[in-house]
């Protein structure tokens, strides 16, 4: 059995505009496989505002302002919560912090999933995002 990288290779020149678009279609295949279950065209973030689809995106990457992502880059010192009950994740706070207990009350009267609050309904989206923005927490 011939290994790969022992056959001589084909000389293929691409140009810089075609390796980019294959890698962009190999990126959109992946992206929209449907084992990863993700559906950007069914995906409501597009019909939020700019200010709210920022705060839904930073909260689904882990890249806000949140002392879990500002400790791991080194920028606080601890990722320890205000609340000293957790790490200061999107999770957290959407879910268990107990600083923001009455808030999430007043937002989400009935349990609600982290899914739903991230992925969910464009409803749900608009109630995280004014969730987040009305929250002591900055995004
Ligand atoms: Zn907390």
């Amino acid at each position: 059995m011939y290994c790969s990288i022992q056959m001589e290779q084909p000389n293929h020149c691409q140009s810089y505009r075609e390796a980019k678009t294959l890698i962009k279609h190999r990126w959109k295949e992946k992206f929209t496989n449907k084992t990863s279950g993700y559906k950007p065209h069914q995906d409501p973030l597009h019909l939020l505002s700019r200010a709210e689809q920022a705060i839904i995106f930073r909260l689904r990457t882990g890249h806000c302002c949140l002392k879990a992502l500002l400790r791991r880059i080194g920028v606080a010192e601890s990722a320890t919560c205000d609340c000293g009950e957790g790490d200061q994740t999107p999770e957290h706070v959407l879910q268990a912090c107990p600083l923001l207990d009455q808030l999430r009350i007043q937002t989400w009267p009935d349990q609600t999933d982290l899914r739903t609050k991230m992925w969910g309904a464009l409803e749900d989206l608009e109630r995280t995002s004014m969730f987040m923005a009305s929250s002591r927490f900055r995004v």
